[in-house]
């Protein structure tokens, strides 16, 4: 009794397209959910049904279909064969299905499709019967049994294609079109002995057999190598995805003649995003001969020439799948003798640029609204935009020309196969990857290389989707590059390629240059500087730039930086006509000395900040006070001591120079540097350098990084502190008087606790009255801490008393959170930390919401207990990142600070955080 109401309960494992929830991707697979939503819009989409993805794990966990599996699917099968009055496995019409894979993430071309399935001796007469056309029935039955052959009996294809070569070069044809009907025949015999040889057992004859044989495989495919990896590289998990679906559907055919094509469309075009018909398609051919890149194909546009009618149904079936999904759609379909079938369509994976550009036209269109336009596009693919491409000024004539298959540009070494980049690759050396066309089992290849060149296929061919979606750079179908792979060369008209030379290759243009070409920087396009605005304009988070100087902060404002979030003063230290006398400083052997030497930076860092803070006016600037332990500024121990070496060495050799010159009774006269290079001043040298390692002895320390620096050096040696406030102010003044608005913030770095603050305060407040009352200007800014120490977190409220703001360095925060060093743990154990999932990400890249984000939470609740109207931010990597945006926006934050090319990501990141605000949830929680 309770075994029956289990069963009972038991999900429906099979749903026919009519009957289908369109929405349930998750179920379905998004192939499937998508064919039932089309069929139930009344689009022309031949009959089939959807076998879930719960049917898959069930599966995959018993090795065993579920029990009632193959009944609903036989239910199915009856139903189709109502529909279209054709019978499965016997009678004059029989019916044909595809066997198709699909799970709720699109993963192209990771999984394999039968065609034609339900062909034996029996039906393939039927078929020669019914279409009057053995030529097609042979060409039908091949493809099947080789698909059927590789997919679910796991013969490699090089079995197959081996003797189709053989029979297309004993005809003497290149194209399979060129065959006939008795080589096709010859060609499927030939098949069905090869299955037999690496079987042992005979092609399967009952059609229920060969279903549930395909059903399995599909399955098993999902726990295939490629599957996995591309799961793991593109960091699928079972809450996105979980199992394949397999979807069956009735065949319609683009090979029965030339009234007969199938092809493969855009809605637009993905490269540029122009509103335009964009795809190609073949005559005559069926299923993976468009994307396999075994003819080229035309651009669809042709067909308005060639087929005017299917044409006109075309434009019509692109109109209502656009405005139906409000997405551009990547679509397929079939033409069977004259009828137009759609076969699948998704959301179109499109580069940067172009999703950019359709985002902002279909707004203007009326299609989608602004917030759609803005959480269409994920927040890191920005970053294309912000790749170079090749300059062009650089007057270098191509060697090569193909498709502009996906955009970019990328020099590297040429490598001609899969295996090779990826040990190249991963050994850091830059490769793009030459192949005639590319298949799904060279994916590791891809992820190795900077680009990826074919010399056949056509802009939807494997290589060119593959690259689309990971934004790498792709010329496809350079027909003029001949690759023979067995002699590691490629012949490109009179050049020959060997394998390591460098070539470059323009994915927007579709050229390919011999050696590395200059690049240039991208610049904003109109259309993302008006979606951009639209971002700011949703966003709470306000994005700020780390920028520390005039140039970098000139630069984040053309990303749209509303700020610095992160001048860190240090690196105008490092500059060469600084560093001396910031060695000066620290060798001072008193305060007078001491005081001397910061006399002399006090004009340099004052002009620094002039020139950044006009260049950011009238936004924030946030100026981080002295940071790094000093011994930063000076050589290494092991350094002076080879120079103190070389010195002695010198000193000795001018000493026997002179008493030699002594011995002689007229010496000769000497070169001016001899005389000038005295004893006296190889004696000065030396001494210099000795008290510099004896300086960088004294400074050493265990734990440099938990040592004197921060606050605690500023508190140390005051006189450092002052000078750097005093230069900030003077700059404000300055520019006050230009009548320039500038708004200062003086942070201080690595504070604990509210007296260290306190403290610094104290000399912000006497140096800021005494230039108010010199200069008769009431002096604007801000003051306030970094918070990057644990204590900081936990002390927020006291800390408020006096700061302003606070900015969090999560690069310290989350040292100091993981007690982990950065260096050591990206060298030595993250990798493997991350490998094993003992980590999920580099916290040092991703913000660690459960860890440092909760200590991040603590602090700003309680600063903004005693200053509600606290600004808070986040300065360090994380800041970019728009998995740490979404935590910082939920948070509360004022602001976050990355790098300047971040910054545009960072813009959206921060709309699309407020517009999903909603679904946020803290990992874990
Ligand atoms: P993929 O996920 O690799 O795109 P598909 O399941 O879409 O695989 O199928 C592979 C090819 O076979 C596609 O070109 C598709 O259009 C074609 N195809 C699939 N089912 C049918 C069918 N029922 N009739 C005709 N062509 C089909
Ligand atoms: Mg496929
Ligand atoms: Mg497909």
């Amino acid at each position: 009794m309770q075994m029956q109401v289990a069963k009972d309960m038991k999900n429906k494992l099979v749903y026919s397209f009519a009957d289908g929830d369109g929405h349930n991707k998750k179920l379905l697979g998004g192939k499937g959910a998508n064919l039932c939503e089309m069929t139930q819009i009344g689009l022309n989409v031949p009959p089939g049904f959807v076998i879930t993805t719960e049917a898959c794990l069930e599966y995959l966990e018993q090795d065993a279909l579920p029990q009632e599996l193959m009944a609903s699917v036989k239910d199915e099968i009856g139903k189709l064969e109502a529909a279209t009055g054709k019978t499965f496995g016997t009678g004059p019409d029989p019916l044909l299905v595809s066997v198709r894979s699909g799970s709720a993430l699109s993963m192209p071309g990771m999984m394999d499709t039968i065609l034609n399935l339900g062909l034996n001796h029996e039906t393939l007469a039927g078929v020669i019967e019914q279409t009057g056309d053995e030529r097609f029935a042979y060409d039908a039955y091949r493809r099947f049994i080789q698909l059927f052959g590789k997919v679910a009996l796991g013969i490699g294809d090089e079995k197959f294609d081996e003797h189709f070569e053989e029979v297309k070069r004993r005809v003497g044809v290149k194209a399979d079109v060129a065959l006939d009907a008795s080589h096709l025949k010859e060609i499927s015999q030939r098949f069905l002995a090869v299955v037999r040889q690496e079987t042992g057992e005979d092609f399967p004859q009952d059609v229920m057999v060969q279903l549930q044989l395909a059903v399995e495989s599909v399955f098993r495919s999902w726990m295939g190598k490629r599957a996995v990896d591309y799961r793991r590289e593109f960091h699928i998990t079972p809450d996105m995805a979980n199992g394949t679906a397999v979807n069956i559907c009735t065949m319609v055919f683009g090979n029965m003649g030339d009234d007969c094509a199938t092809g493969v469309g855009f809605t637009r075009n993905p490269g540029t995003g122009d509103n335009e018909m964009f795809g190609e398609y073949l005559t005559n051919a069926q299923g993976e001969d468009v994307v396999a890149g075994i003819r080229t194909p035309k651009p669809l546009v042709e067909m308005a020439d060639e087929m005017p009618t299917q044409y006109a149904q075309l434009v019509d079936l692109r109109n209502k799948l656009e405005s139906h999904y409000q997405e551009i759609q990547d679509y397929e379909f079939t033409i069977e003798k004259g009828t137009l079938y759609c076969l699948q369509t998704r959301n179109g994976k499109m580069n940067a640029a172009a999703s950019v550009k359709t985002s902002v036209e279909m707004y203007d269109e009326k299609l989608i609204s602004r917030e759609q336009a803005l959480l269409r596009i994920d927040p890191e693919l920005l970053e294309q935009l912000l790749h170079p491409s090749l300059d062009p000024d650089s007057a270098v004539e191509p060697i090569a020309l193909g498709l502009p298959a996906s955009p970019g540009a990328a020099s590297g070494k040429c490598v001609f196969d899969a295996d090779l980049a990826e040990k190249l690759g991963k050994s850091g050396e830059k490769v793009i990857l030459v192949r005639e066309e590319t298949r799904p089992e060279d994916i590791h290849g891809f992820f190795a290389a900077e680009g990826i060149l074919t010399s056949r296929g056509g802009k939807t061919s494997h290589a060119a989707v593959v690259a689309r979606g990971m934004g790498k750079p792709c010329v496809a179908g350079a027909e003029g590059i001949e690759v023979d792979v067995a002699l590691r060369l490629a012949r490109v008209g009179d050049y020959v390629l060997h394998e390591g030379d460098v070539i470059t290759l323009d994915g927007g243009t579709g050229e390919v240059y011999l050696g590395a070409i200059p690049t240039q920087q991208a610049h904003f396009s109109e259309e993302l500087k008006v979606l951009l605005e639209w971002a700011d304009a949703v966003a709470d988070l306000k994005v700020m730039a780390d920028a520390d100087s005039p140039e970098a902060a000139r630069k984040a404002h053309e990303y749209g930086a509303m700020g610095i979030g992160l001048c860190r003063t240090e690196r105008m230290f490092n500059a060469s006509d600084r560093l001396p006398i910031v060695i000066d400083m620290i060798l001072a052997n008193s305060e007078e000395e001491r005081k001397e030497a910061l006399n002399n930076l006090l004009p340099i860092q004052r002009a620094d900040f002039i020139e950044l803070f006009s260049v950011m006016a009238p936004d924030p600037v946030t100026v981080r006070l002295l940071d790094p332990p000093m011994h930063e500024f000076l050589p290494t121990e092991n350094q002076l001591l080879e120079e103190v070496k070389t010195l002695s060495i010198y000193r000795d050799v001018v000493r026997g120079r002179q008493t030699a010159l002594a011995s002689i009774a007229s010496p000769p006269p000497l070169p001016e540097a001899f005389t000038e290079l005295s004893e006296e001043h190889v004696n000065d040298a030396l001494i210099k350098k000795e008290r510099m390692l004896q300086k960088v002895r004294e400074l050493q320390e265990t734990n440099p990084m938990l040592g004197h620096r921060g606050v605690r050096l500023g508190i140390t040696y005051p006189e450092i502190y002052a000078m750097q406030i005093e230069a900030i102010l003077e700059a404000a003044v300055e520019c006050a008087k230009k009548g320039i608005k500038v708004q200062p913030e003086i942070m201080v770095p690595q504070v604990i606790t509210s007296q260290e603050l306190a403290y610094v305060k104290r000399i912000v407040d006497e140096l800021t009255e005494r230039l108010e009352k010199a200069s008769g200007e009431k002096l604007r800014f801000k003051f306030g801490t970094m918070i990057e120490t644990v204590r900081a977190c936990t002390r927020a409220r006291p800390l408020a008393e006096s700061a302003e703001f606070f900015s969090f360095g999560t690069n310290d925060l989350t040292q100091a959170t993981f007690s982990f060093s950065r260096e050591d743990a990206e060298n030595k154990f993250l990798p493997m930390y991350n490998d094993s999932e003992i980590l999920q990400d580099n916290p040092f890249e991703v913000l660690d919401i459960q860890g440092v984000g909760q200590l991040i939470e603590m602090a700003v609740r309680r600063g903004r207990e005693v200053r509600e109207d606290i600004k808070i931010g986040i300065c360090g990597e994380q800041g970019g990142h728009p998995q740490s945006i979404r935590f910082c926006h939920h948070v509360g934050l004022t602001y976050v600070s990355c790098s300047g090319p971040r910054v545009p990501i960072a813009r959206l990141a921060a709309a699309n955080a407020k517009l999903r605000e909603e679904d946020f949830v803290i990992p874990g929680r």
